[in-house]
């Protein structure tokens, strides 16, 4: 039989038994189902289904095991790294319940819900989930690589607060795994995406909402093209290295080129942007980032009391899909050098660099055993480039090799201590 007829004859089989769709190329809302944030790569499966309930996981992993056919597991598509060409795509969208238990300050959380999801379903009871910088992230894939929440150096890895997964294995067989099953739940906390295996749930712990003072503060460092003034990002590494955990910041480095389109303050220019996400009061929130207000006129400034519905607009990255590619290096320092280089970046391809604070309660070993990259980490360098789709779609390796960021990271190697799996995303280079 060849691959299309298994897939076909598999589609009559589970239509029968799913309570989702099922659905082949050609077939009205084939496409919508794929729908992805990442569009430089899409899967190109011989049959995709949508997950609605976790039986219909174990019943199209056991059954596409008995056919033979590949399963590719897809959520929201952010932390996509390869399009899946024939096979199935098992989609989890529709997996997106949240059930909130407010005396033990858990959510169970469904395997495809995103943060937005279990945001809302929390904030009624008072309590916050980690979530990180943008809530359209899945709950669970981003838990999976450990998980750098917008208040990561107070609250530590999302992933320390895992209670249990309920995960459906290869075989379409469903097991909880909980830390009495040592070797899985640390593998299923800081491995990152995973395939085989589809985390159907999860309970995780939640936190008080508190007093959350967020915002970010924008310094113009130079025209685009020519050579940035240095001076906020080395004032960055001085601050952070002397910050209590209460307060978590990431600067963001990008130029923009001369577009009519743009706010007249960023047109041609090179901006450095201070995202802050603090556990405090408007007060301490002044006294903590005073020293950075005074290093170079702040162009925009929206650091203020912050309702934590409202937590995107921390970090304000842009929450529509597009075509890109991100590689990163976790390091114990920032290399006085390689910020010089940084201000003055010109390279072959157009580069935003993220450098996140790390440490804090992200420092040191966990309490039980995982698999989480970064634990002796003091930053996170991440490079995001946008790749073209037309060549990606087609030669995703010749997208990397012409795109990848990876030469905006290499000055920071000095201090590199590994690679967080969350952040490489986009398509991957051969091998
Ligand atoms: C714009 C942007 C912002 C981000 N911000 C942060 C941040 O602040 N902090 C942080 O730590 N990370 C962040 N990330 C990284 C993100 O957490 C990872 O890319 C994560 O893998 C995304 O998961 P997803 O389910 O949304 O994406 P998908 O692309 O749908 O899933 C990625 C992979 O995860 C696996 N997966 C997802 N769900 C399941 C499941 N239920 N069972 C089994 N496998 C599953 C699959 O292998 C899948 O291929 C960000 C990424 C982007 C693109």
């Amino acid at each position: 039989m060849t691959a299309e007829n298994e897939a076909s004859a598999l589609a009559g089989t589970l239509a029968d038994s799913v309570a989702g769709p099922v659905l082949l190329p050609g077939d009205s809302g084939f496409a919508d189902e794929l729908a992805s944030f990442q569009l430089g790569l899409r899967h190109r499966p011989d049959l995709v289904v949508g997950a609605r309930r976790a039986s219909d996981v174990q019943t199209v992993l056991r059954l596409a095991g008995e056919y033979g056919v590949p399963v590719t597991v897809h959520n929201t598509g952010h932390g996509m790294r390869f399009s899946a060409d024939g096979g199935v795509v098992l989609t989890l969208r529709r997996l997106n319940g949240v059930l909130v238990d407010p005396d033990a300050r858990t959510a169970r959380v469904g395997g495809g819900a995103t943060w937005s999801e279990v945001m809302a379903a929390a904030a009624p009871h008072g309590l916050v989930p980690p979530s990180g910088s943008l809530g359209c992230v899945g709950a669970v894939g981003y838990t999976l690589g450990g998980g750098i929440s917008l208040l990561a150096r107070s609250d530590g890895w999302a992933s320390d607060l895992v209670r249990s997964f309920t995960v459906t294995t290869e075989d379409g067989e469903e097991r909880e795994v909980g830390p009495g099953d040592a070797e899985w739940f640390a593998h299923l906390r800081g491995s990152g995406p995973m395939r085989g295996e589809v985390v159907t749930e999860m309970t995780i712990g939640l936190l008080p909402e508190g007093r959350l003072q967020g915002g970010g503060l924008t310094f113009d460092i130079g025209a685009t093209g020519a050579e940035g003034d240095p001076a906020v990002l080395h004032a960055f590494r001085e601050w952070t290295a002397g910050l209590p955990g209460e307060l978590t910041s990431t600067l963001r480095v990008m130029s923009f080129p001369d577009l009519d389109y743009l706010p007249p303050r960023l047109r041609g220019r090179r901006i450095a942007r201070v995202a802050v996400a603090l556990r405090g009061t408007r007060e301490d929130a002044a006294r903590l980032v005073a020293p950075l207000r005074k290093v170079a006129p702040v162009i925009e400034d929206t650091l203020a009391p912050m309702p934590f519905g409202e937590y995107g607009r921390v970090h304000a990255e842009p929450d529509s899909p597009g075509p890109f590619i991100g590689e990163n290096l976790l390091v114990g320092s920032l290399d006085p050098a390689a910020l010089e280089n940084l201000a003055r970046l010109t390279g072959p391809t157009m580069v935003i660099m993220n450098i996140r604070h790390l440490g804090g309660a992200l420092l040191g070993p966990a309490a039980v055993p995982d698999t989480v990259r970064g634990r002796d980490a003091h930053y996170l360098v991440a490079a995001v480039a946008p790749v073209d789709p037309l060549v990606s779609l087609s030669h995703p390796a010749a997208a990397h090799d012409q795109a990848s960021p990876g030469w905006a990271l290499e000055p920071f190697g000095t201090a590199r201590l590994g690679v967080s799996p969350g952040f490489t995303v986009g398509p991957r280079g051969r091998g």
